[in-house]
């Protein structure tokens, strides 16, 4: 049988490139061939061939013109079977023609007037991002000072996201030493571990890879273990043993795979390492990891790797990130200009190991989920993914559905034509207006998915099904933080769980400054004086912590308090997963009496006639009340959360299930109804006094105060009882201020369109010992912490207050 051009022959057999899989023998490969897959995957190339071969890219058309007055224009070279045209531009559209030779007569003809323009016919082509070895040399490490100087040369944004790929991306060169690694650890590891694989994932393989990324490797010992049970059940009865097995050096002889820890054996990984790969050194085994991994460098290759086992998913993960660069060709620039944006903003890359920043992998994640959210979209949700592939492509890794095609081809193209440029822009637009906090980023659906959904216990789930099947327990639900972004396989897992509140609104911050920098000229237009644009701007380092100027902070006396729900207590979880979409008014009203507690019982200020906390507290209940008639009408909490959600929020009207508390009357209605303020409760308003610096020297006082009891100390803000002792214990000093001091408060609950949270506005209205500013710059860190110390008790706030 002569070999097609899929199948290539391989030490141990034949690799099919087109399905991707390993065939062991001749007979299995022409089983293969005529296999369902096999073929299927052929069809479907050959219709996409012919789909390209069939259309022309055309632009250059007035924006206001249609699909059928391009039809009929085109019509004269054949039969147009389909004009797939810019959505939001009107600039370009790809022409699709019954037959190839068509297309060919309307490229042949030199010029092609259109409603009094020309228009631009060009062949329809994939711009896939050709390396960039046109014989110079690579250096490892890129200066951002050259990259910049090249960037300012480019013509278009477009063009200078090309040139950051091709100065980052690995070299053929890298790529084969790398492979060349591999290979000599496959050789010394077959040594100890017959039939086992290394199998290389992460940015060697994925498509994001730059220079000196390391090197991910999993060493994938399922056949092992087969071998060695085979042998020892073979040695037993005296049959034939292979020569591995008998090998003096063979690690099987020491080491049972089917019991053995993972970190036992990757402490003979290390071994292995350390005393037979040569020029490999820093051998370092970390048990305690996530993954527990071995580390290791490589002094000729200057290469870093690490290794691990059980690791499944992330080769598979990769899989799924090598298919969306082949799905789309936009991505690869966008992912690698939004790597290096955030690594400038520190926004990305913890040095070393575990921290608080974004890792390359979640970043990748969200630039994927936003292209999911384009309209019309550049990638399909990994739902759609699963259901364009055929039934050999079906894979489950632990449990969890890992099903996608193997091959690119299999996924239609995508009608959105927008520019490299434009959609960078429009990242930073899609999550600046993000609500973190409240949502959770589900590449799976391709569609934010409410945190509510995510409050409840799961315990009881979790004990149901481990009660049906014998499988070891594992929680249904992800780690909840700042911001939630689920892996599209491992659905229990929060791929940005290690990020903590700052970084969070550091990215929020970032995307806000850079979808600003976007609308400017310096970023469309190349400048003619020779100053930087485009990216070269963005490329700058950190913009200044928070967007006050010293004079607006003068103006604006504002706290906020952000929605944490993995500070929140099990009760309140439950209730506000049954507030559905109006978990924001129930919160705001819990908030409300939080923050009511600071001020009346631990800080002992006196409301003011003005405030009417009586309505406070009925406009609790009722919050309460409605997310309760929630819980039989939330069946569509699982749409928006926010304007990230497909179609604006707020264009439907939802159920009403709660109104914020209020100092205005409160309408009981008796029924739900539609109402815009599930998700803009009405604002609350405050009016205190204070007589006493209750603010000044409280250190001291907690210091003293936890002296003579047996509490174990906690932070300023920590424990509701110390801080209304440390206020108590001010006031009986009897140091009073010279005159009274009275302020108002304006609390109001925002969230959809930005982070969820509560801002409280304050403004002294009597001050005249001039100490409101004091006093505002304690409450400014006291307040959000002994708000979330109240809200985070195992009892209800409310029965207290
Ligand atoms: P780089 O090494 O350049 O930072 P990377 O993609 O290789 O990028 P690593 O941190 O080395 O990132 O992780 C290697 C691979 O492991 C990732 O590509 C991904 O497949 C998987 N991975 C990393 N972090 C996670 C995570 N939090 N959840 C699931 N898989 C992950
Ligand atoms: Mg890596």
């Amino acid at each position: 049988m002569e070999l097609d051009k899929d199948i290539q022959t391989t030490q141990r057999g034949f690799h099919c490139s087109l399905c991707n899989v390993n065939i062991p023998n001749r007979p299995s490969l022409e089983d293969h061939v005529k296999g369902k897959k096999h073929q299927h995957l052929k069809r479907l190339r050959a219709q996409r061939k012919a789909q390209e071969e069939n259309s022309v890219f055309v632009s250059g058309f007035k924006p206001d013109t249609s699909q059928t007055d391009l039809k009929e224009y085109f019509a004269q070279f054949g039969p147009v079977s389909d004009v797939i045209m810019d959505k939001d531009k009107g600039v370009y559209a790809i022409v699709e023609f019954s037959e190839p030779q068509n297309a060919q007569t309307a490229l042949a003809q030199l010029q092609h007037q259109f409603n009094g323009l020309q228009l631009r016919v060009k062949p329809r082509e994939r711009k896939n991002f050709k390396l960039a070895s046109r014989g110079k040399p690579k250096h490892t490490q890129i200066s951002l000072d050259k990259l910049n100087f090249e960037l300012c040369k480019a013509t278009s944004v477009n063009e200078q996201m090309q040139k950051v790929v091709e100065n980052f991306e690995l070299g053929d060169n890298e790529k084969k030493v790398r492979d060349l690694l591999v290979q000599l650890l496959q050789e010394v590891f077959t040594e100890f571990f017959p039939d086992c694989q290394i199998v290389p994932f992460g940015s060697s393989v994925n498509t994001f890879g730059i220079h000196s990324c390391d090197l991910d490797l999993f060493l994938d010992l399922e056949n092992t273990k087969a071998f060695q049970a085979h042998a020892k059940s073979s040695g037993s009865t005296g049959e034939n043993q292979s020569e591995d097995c008998h090998s003096e050096d063979s690690i099987l002889s020491d080491i049972d795979l089917s019991t053995a820890t993972p970190t036992e054996i990757l402490e003979l990984v290390a071994t292995i390492l350390r005393k037979c790969v040569p020029g490999v050194h820093k051998v370092q085994t970390l048990g305690t990891a996530r993954l527990p991994v071995v580390k290791f460098s490589h002094r000729e290759l200057n290469l870093q790797g690490d290794i691990t086992i059980n690791n499944r998913l992330a080769v598979r993960n990769t899989r799924f990130l090598q298919l969306c660069s082949g799905i789309d060709s936009r991505l690869r620039p966008l992912v690698y200009t939004i790597r290096l944006w955030a690594k400038q903003k520190q926004l990305a890359g913890n040095l070393s190991g575990p921290g608080p920043l974004l890792n390359n992998y979640a970043l990748t994640l969200l630039v994927i989920f936003y292209l999911q959210n384009r309209d019309p979209v550049v990638l399909p949700s990994v739902n759609q993914l699963k259901n364009m592939a055929c039934e050999e492509e079906e894979c489950v890794i632990e449990d969890w559905d890992c099903t996608f095609p193997c091959q690119p081809f299999s996924v239609p193209p995508s009608k959105n034509t927008e520019d490299l440029g434009t959609l960078l822009f429009e990242f930073f637009t899609f999550y600046s207006k993000f609500d973190f906090p409240a949502s959770l980023v589900s590449l799976r659906d391709g569609r934010v998915l409410p945190i509510t959904d995510f409050l409840r216990s799961d315990e009881k789930a979790v004990n149901a099904a481990e009660a049906s099947s014998p499988k070891p327990k594992r929680s249904l639900t992800p780690k909840l933080g700042p911001m939630n972004v689920l892996d599209p396989f491992e659905q229990n897992h929060n791929v940005a769980g290690n990020l903590n509140e700052r970084t969070q609104k550091n990215f929020k911050r970032e995307c806000c400054e850079a979808e600003k920098y976007c609308r400017s000229l310096q970023y469309q237009r190349k400048s003619a004086k020779g100053k930087s644009w485009g990216l070269v701007r963005l490329f700058a380092p950190p913009s200044e912590a928070g967007p006050r100027s010293k004079v607006e902070t003068e103006k604006v006396m504002e706290v906020s308090i952000p929605f944490k729900a993995a500070v929140l207590p099990e009760h309140l979880r439950a209730q506000l997963a049954s507030a559905g979409k109006g978990f924001r008014g129930l919160w705001f009203a819990k908030v409300c009496s939080a923050v009511q507690m600071v001020f009346e019982e631990i800080l002992k200020c006196s409301p003011s006639e003005e405030t009417q906390t009586s309505d406070l507290c009925q406009s609790q209940d009722k919050a309460e009340r409605d997310g309760n008639e929630m819980e039989v009408n939330n069946n569509q909490s699982a749409e928006d959360t926010g304007p990230q959600a497909k179609g604006e929020a707020g264009k439907k009207r939802p159920l009403i299930t709660e109104e914020g508390p209020s100092t205005s009357t409160v309408t009981q209605a008796k029924r739900p109804r539609l109402d815009e303020d599930v998700k803009h409760p009405k604002p609350v308003h405050w009016t205190w006094t204070q007589r006493n610096y209750v603010w000044a020297g409280r250190r001291k006082v907690r210091r003293d105060l936890l002296k003579t009891s047996d509490e174990t100390s906690k932070p300023e803000g920590g424990c509701i009882d110390i801080e209304s002792r440390v206020t108590q214990s001010i006031l009986e000093k009897e140091e009073k201020l010279q005159d009274l001091l009275e302020f108002q408060v304006d609390a109001e609950v925002v969230g959809g369109n930005e982070s969820t949270k509560v801002v409280l506005c304050f403004h002294p209205s009597h001050d005249t010992a001039g100490v409101f500013q004091d006093f505002f710059h304690f409450l400014e860190s006291f307040l959000p912490k002994m708000a979330e110390t109240i809200l985070g008790r195992a009892e209800d706030v409310t029965e207290m207050s």
